[in-house]
């Protein structure tokens, strides 16, 4: 099965996406994980990267093609995979056409101010990358591995507005274009994280019978 993750930042693309990978089986893909461990590990992409991310912007798209095209020749991706958070341009969702036939766009669809609770919240680990909300870690330390958890340079509020300028300007007409290919799966990510995954999963169910 191979599945995008659509939807602003801050929808639980992230969260939602493991529990997924991890039923059906399919390696997560997030491109801006892989952005942010090339920034910790400090290679030209992460360094190329890194100005575009703090400011809240989309890094190029050619250097975006460039990860994902290496990332899906390798022999995990064979029986399928999940985006989460790529495309996010048209022209990124034109070129993965030519790439691979994806089955289902799941569309996290989220209010505005559900948003930037989540997004002012978030708090990532500097150590593994995992990601949680202040509110379920109040201690600062990471429940995976124990490292500090600190609060991402595009999580602070003026990179959030631009983020959702950004995903309103350039990824948002995705909806129209993977809805025109009749690929589409809309479900409420403002609920409740465990109904929000149940309702993933029958969807996803329903969609594959
Ligand atoms: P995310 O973790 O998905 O919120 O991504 C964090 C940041 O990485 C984004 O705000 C962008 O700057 C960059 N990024 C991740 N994926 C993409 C993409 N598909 N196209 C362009 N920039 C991306």
């Amino acid at each position: 099965m191979k599945l995008i993750f659509l939807g602003p930042p801050g929808a639980g693309k992230g969260t939602q996406a493991e529990r997924v990978a991890k039923e059906f089986a399919i390696p997560q893909i997030s491109t801006g994980e892989i952005l942010r461990q090339a920034m910790r590990e400090g290679t030209k992409t992460g360094l190329e990267a890194k100005t575009f991310i703090e400011k809240g912007e989309l890094v190029p798209d050619g250097v975006i093609l460039e990860i994902v095209r290496e990332r899906l020749r390798q022999p995990d991706c064979e029986s399928g995979y999940l985006l989460d958070g790529f495309p996010r341009t048209l022209p990124q969702a034109e070129a993965l056409e030519g790439i691979a036939r994806i089955d289902w766009v799941l569309n996290l669809s989220v209010g505005h101010e559900v948003i930037v609770e989540r997004l002012s919240g978030r708090r990532s680990c500097e150590g593994c990358g995992h990601s949680t909300h202040i509110g379920l870690a109040p201690d600062g330390i990471c429940p995976i591995c124990g490292k500090r958890l600190v609060q991402r340079a595009d999580d602070a509020a003026e990179a959030v507005e631009n983020r959702l300028r950004v995903y309103d300007a350039q990824t948002k007409p995705l909806i129209g274009f993977y809805e025109g290919k009749g690929r589409l799966l809309t479900v409420d990510g403002g609920l409740p994280i465990d109904e929000v995954t149940a309702t993933i999963f029958s969807a996803l169910r329903r969609a594959a019978e």
